[in-house]
């Protein structure tokens, strides 16, 4: 492997106010690489015999919600009905068995599942019921370590969240995102903050073994005291954990449309700065309860319990058999992605083929760099988990960029273990972009 010294990190001024694009880092190489000429190397994975020491997770996308958010850039169906969503499953369905008769996936079990969205808990319950009956007939759960499932809490009543709980779902994330009515509304939720309550309270009661809430700091309208009032109330609730995303507004959101049709470049939400401060507030008010600060994103009431599988996994190079519109999977070092739209995606499945839109074959380098970059959420590493696992040495490799995260006050070294800052972990994603390779820098900006 070569070592990255070619373009020194920037130094360019730190973004302040909140513009149009995207910000979280959630793989790598970036998206804009993947293309559909690549979609052949995943054709090839699914013939080689299965691996043995390479666990494998389990994710199906259900692309339906009551209601868009202003904020959300995802491809969301709101006017679907049940003969839709019946059709749709059995689509998702038919390309789950075709990955599970390949050679690839045959005879392997899920050490993880997860269940993502749109809304997954928009399904009825005799669809959950056969939608999972049908996956573990196809990939086993049996020995899954985490069964993860997205909710919104308006679409939770009793009936249906112990559905939830019978299927074998094991951690419960609950998109809460706020609890002042007026800020849900003026977002585009669908939920208000008594339904969270009752969801909530209810789920305690069924066993869930994780109960996770999503907050977001930095949506539309908030204030120093909606947010001081938003962690106080989830503080109060006492979930196993908490996830805090800082608003973004990608181009296909209905905030980034607004802010085009009234020729505004910055996006009416608060600046990065303040966001990065009220996330911050939040994890010193978790820590005064007693939580602990497990990454850029989240607070654990009990880190020897309170796991996140599917995350680690994943960022570990797990294989990830992703199904439905839109989803992203990981076989055998090649990433893929499905069509986005649910039309393409059903006419590729009705005619025998696979529904993938584009693919990358990632090389050793990349794989290095990716679950540094990924991991570097984490907020700490040692330089010996990578000389182990992948040869090379991050202190060598990223020498430039790990000192100036030091002379920029980001991270500091303690020892044999490098440690981002408070201020460093919660613009980490920013930081993310200074270790992608020189070829993958100017697309640095997800798209
Ligand atoms: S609930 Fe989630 S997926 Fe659905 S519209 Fe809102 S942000 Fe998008």
């Amino acid at each position: 492997m070569s070592t990255v010294t070619e373009a020194p990190p920037t130094t360019e001024k730190k973004p302040h106010a909140t513009e149009a694009g995207n910000y979280f880092v959630s793989n790598y190489p970036p998206f804009s690489f993947w293309k559909p000429e690549y979609v052949s190397a995943l054709e090839s994975v699914m013939q080689k015999p299965a691996p043995t020491d390479v666990p494998l997770g389990v994710y199906f996308h259900i692309p339906f919600c009551r209601k868009r958010c202003h904020f959300c850039y995802f491809k969301v169906y709101t006017d679907k009905n049940a003969a839709e969503i019946r059709a749709y499953i059995n689509a998702g369905m038919k390309e789950m068995a075709r990955f599970a008769a390949s050679p690839y996936i045959a005879g392997r079990k899920a050490q993880f599942v997860y269940f993502g969205g749109g809304t997954p808990s928009y399904l009825s319950t005799p669809q959950l019921h056969e939608l999972t009956s049908r996956m573990k007939d196809l990939v086993p759960w049996d020995e899954a370590e985490e069964v993860a499932f997205e909710a919104e809490p308006g679409t939770l009543n009793e009936k249906k969240l112990e559905c939830i709980r019978e299927i074998g779902v094991t951690r419960l994330s609950l998109g809460v995102e706020h609890f002042d009515d007026h800020i849900l509304e003026s977002n585009g939720r669908a939920h208000r903050s008594g339904e969270v309550d009752r969801a909530f309270k209810f789920a305690r009661t069924l066993g869930f073994e994780h109960i996770n809430i999503d907050l977001i700091a930095g949506m539309m309208n908030e204030t120093e005291e909606k947010w001081k009032f938003a962690v106080q109330r989830a503080v109060e609730l006492g979930p196993d954990a908490l996830t805090i995303y800082q608003m973004e507004v990608p181009y296909n959101t209905g905030i980034y449309q607004q802010m085009k049709a009234e020729g505004k470049v910055t996006a009416p939400v608060a600046d990065w700065e303040t966001k990065r401060r009220w996330v911050s507030y939040a994890f010193d008010e978790f820590v005064k309860a007693g939580y602990t600060v497990t990454s850029a994103y989240t607070v654990v009431k009990d880190p020897n319990r309170i796991k996140f599988v599917y995350r680690d996994s994943l960022w570990n190079g797990a294989d990830l058999l992703s199904c439905g519109v839109a989803s992203f999977g990981h076989l055998g070092g090649v990433h893929y992605q499905n069509q986005a739209d649910v039309g393409p995606y059903m006419q590729l499945i009705d005619a025998d083929k696979l529904a993938i839109f584009r693919a990358y074959q990632t090389n050793a380098e990349e794989q290095f760099v990716r679950e540094f970059i990924l991991k570097l959420k984490l907020g700490s590493f040692r330089p010996q988990f990578y000389i182990d696992k992948h040869g090379t040495d991050p202190r060598q490799f990223f020498g430039t960029q790990l000192d100036w995260i030091v002379k920029e006050g980001f991270g500091a070294w303690n020892g044999d273990v490098f440690t981002l800052t408070r201020d460093g972990l919660l613009q980490v994603d920013r930081l993310c972009h200074e270790f992608f390779l020189p070829q993958h820098r100017q697309y640095a900006r997800y798209t």
